[in-house]
């Protein structure tokens, strides 16, 4: 991985490549932020920069012997400990080494950029189960770490989501961060720091890794993908800042999202439902809308029901008369002014509520067409509280 791979962040690959220049390298970092920014791409760009045999001032050379390995992800001074848990193949003690090589395809194939369920997918871990990042993998790499190095000048071990690490493996890393080995760079990545033990958090270095704005996705969007503005706006729009969902929308052409009006249209339909002729007219419309949402894909429904949840907060905000810094388009405007009296506060939190359940679901794999069914009665009777008598 190199940093020109990754788009924008040029204040922190210049932090970081100075860190190198200026030999002054923390052997414990952490880089934080949501699902989506570039975490996992930044470390393993680091990583290759700090070991790279003929580094330019900007970038690793991507051709010496370290550079070659690191672009397989297999320098032998190059560590991984993830979130396991067992399979069909590996059906007991699992350890990250067991699933290298899914490990491998996954990070090179997606650049990075992939979420827990991405990799229960890749490597066959069932919806059900909570991997974890148990005290057999922590002890292990404590172990190797303590060896000298194959042939870097820096032992690299990057633990992705550390914030599954279970109390054991917490011990067993602090231990190592407290006591660490020579020329060791432990790289951290979370997406959410407050679920790490403080003592663990006070032994790194932690670097906040920022959503892009909407404007900047649009941008690296259209130049990544060569969409056109008016697409790029769009999936930026929709992806609500998750780079992870643009980019998965964007490569699937982003042609099969909805939009902020169909999540109207949908409304209407399910406040029909009360005042339908016939019962059978209400939900065959609301049936046949659930089954156009479950044909689109699953990247589609998340940023669909992101947006949504982004217009119930607009609406919200806007009665409660806070200045409000969520943007919609034109047909998003028009539903506040629609639907303002069906949005308040003894029900907002049950719209974000229901439709935040979903989008768990979603990525669980949930049937997607009995999913938006359920959603549309869910929504029918969030949408009956009547608003409080002031
Ligand atoms: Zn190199």
């Amino acid at each position: 991985m190199f940093f020109r791979d990754i788009p924008g962040y040029d204040d922190l690959k210049n932090r970081l490549i100075r860190s190198v220049h200026e030999n002054r390298i923390s052997h414990a970092q952490l880089l934080y932020g949501t699902e989506g920014v570039p975490k996992l791409a930044l470390a393993l760009a680091y990583g290759q920069y700090i070991n790279c045999r003929a580094r330019t001032e900007t970038d690793s050379c991507g051709v010496c012997a370290s550079c070659a390995k690191y672009a397989h992800l297999a320098h032998p001074d190059l560590h991984f400990i993830f979130p396991v848990a067992t399979t069909k193949v590996v059906d007991s003690k699992p350890r990250s080494k067991d699933f290298l090589t899914e490990w491998r395809e996954l990070v090179l194939e997606s650049g990075g950029d992939f979420n827990l369920y991405d990799l229960y997918q890749k490597v066959g871990i069932s919806e059900s189960k909570q991997a974890i990042i148990n005290a057999d993998d922590a002890a292990e790499v404590v172990r190797t770490l303590s060896l000298k190095a194959f042939e870097a000048d820096y032992k690299v071990l990057i633990l992705w989501m550390v914030e599954k690490m279970n109390a054991t493996s917490a011990n067993r890393l602090l231990k190592v961060l407290e006591e660490p080995p020579e020329k060791t760079l432990f790289l951290l990545i979370t997406e959410d720091p407050d679920q790490i033990l403080s003592t663990i958090l006070s032994r790194t270095q932690m670097i906040k890794i920022r959503s892009w704005t909407e404007g900047e996705m649009a941008g690296i969007l259209s130049q990544t993908f060569g969409l056109t503005v008016e697409e790029s706006n769009r999936i930026a729009l929709l992806s609500d800042g998750n780079w992870l969902t643009a980019k998965k929308m964007a490569l699937s052409g982003g042609k099969d999202g909805a939009s902020s009006a169909d999540f109207i249209e949908w409304l209407r339909d399910v406040f029909r439902l009360g005042t339908a002729k016939s019962w059978q007219e209400g939900n065959l419309a609301v049936l046949e809308r659930a089954g156009l949402f479950a044909r689109m894909g699953r990247e589609s429904q998340k940023a669909f029901l992101l947006m949504a949840m982004r217009m119930i907060r607009f609406v919200m905000l806007q009665s409660l008369g806070t200045p409000n810094l969520v943007k919609l388009d034109g047909a998003g405007a028009k539903f506040s002014s629609d639907f303002s009296r069906f949005v308040h506060v003894d029900n907002a939190h049950l719209y974000y509520e229901h439709l935040q359940e979903a989008y768990s679901n979603i990525e669980r794999n949930a049937n997607a067409q009995l999913l938006f069914a359920d959603l549309s009665y869910q929504l029918e009777s969030v949408l009956r509280i009547p608003p409080p008598v002031d």
